[in-house]
């Protein structure tokens, strides 16, 4: 670990009045779930996720889907928050964190304990009838279909049960989007936390957080196309470095 930029990053943190961490999903893999956009190595090679994880995908055969997503389920409801997530709960704790925007749908962050978070992808905690809307609570859902691997119906309408994940070819939830905007728009730091930022529109952010005058930290195992905005980029695990930071804070102050 680079000692120098961790003082360095801890040092912005410090003198930051409104933090905004940007987190994607390098912050979950240090809690065993995969990447399954760069990871192409495991889960996913009979899949292309592009398709079954799509709207249309979705449609045309849901069978398809949840059988691509009951393994993930699993592994997301086993994950716990990892020291990187709880770093944040502690910048919360000390008043200097406005929000997390996520790109996760795994609620590591709500699990964590932090309160205020933005989830751009959705999440697993409802799931709604693609026929009639009605909304459920999606744990007894996920957990059967992790067992029994059948598709869950409406018990209205008999519809399918979607879980409230934004699938590829979906609307981001326009108020996440909206409240992200205006943070990033608001912040004077934004912390970029085990992102690509290669998914639109959320990989706006952090530049419109640059063009109201904030500072970028990112903390990525991998270039990003935004790393010439940052003031300082670690390339670093992103559940040793942030601790790290908040370790730095706690000893000069
Ligand atoms: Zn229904």
């Amino acid at each position: 670990m680079n000692a120098e930029l961790i003082q360095q990053a801890a040092d912005l943190v410090r003198s930051a009045k409104m933090i905004v961490a940007f987190t994607g999903a390098g912050i979950s893999t240090p809690s065993g779930i995969p990447d399954f956009r760069s990871d192409h190595s495991s889960l996913w090679e009979k899949t292309d996720p592009m398709e079954v994880a799509s709207i249309y995908g979705f449609r045309k055969n849901p069978q398809a889907f949840f059988d691509w997503v009951r393994p993930l389920a699993q592994t997301t409801l086993d994950a716990q928050p990892n020291p990187a997530h709880l770093a944040l709960v502690q910048l919360e704790q000390l008043g200097k964190l406005g929000c997390i925007i996520t790109q996760n749908i795994d609620m590591l962050h709500t699990r964590a304990g932090s309160t205020v978070v933005y989830e751009l992808h959705g999440h697993m905690r409802e799931a709604t009838c693609i026929h009639c809307f009605a909304k459920y609570e999606a744990n007894a859902i996920i957990q059967e279909v992790i067992k029994m691997g059948n598709v869950p119906l409406c018990p209205k309408c008999q519809g399918v049960l979607k879980p409230d994940v934004i699938l590829f070819g979906e609307q981001l939830p326009y108020k996440q989007v909206q409240l992200a905007n205006e943070a990033a728009q608001k912040c004077d730091l934004m912390i970029i936390i085990g992102s690509s930022l290669e998914v639109y529109p959320a990989s706006d952010l952090p530049t419109l957080a640059y063009r109201n005058n904030a500072k970028i930290i990112i903390i990525n195992l991998q270039p990003t196309h935004l790393d010439k905005i940052a003031n300082i980029i670690i390339r670093d695990d992103v559940a040793t470095t942030l601790p790290a930071i908040m370790e730095q804070l706690e000893i000069v102050e």
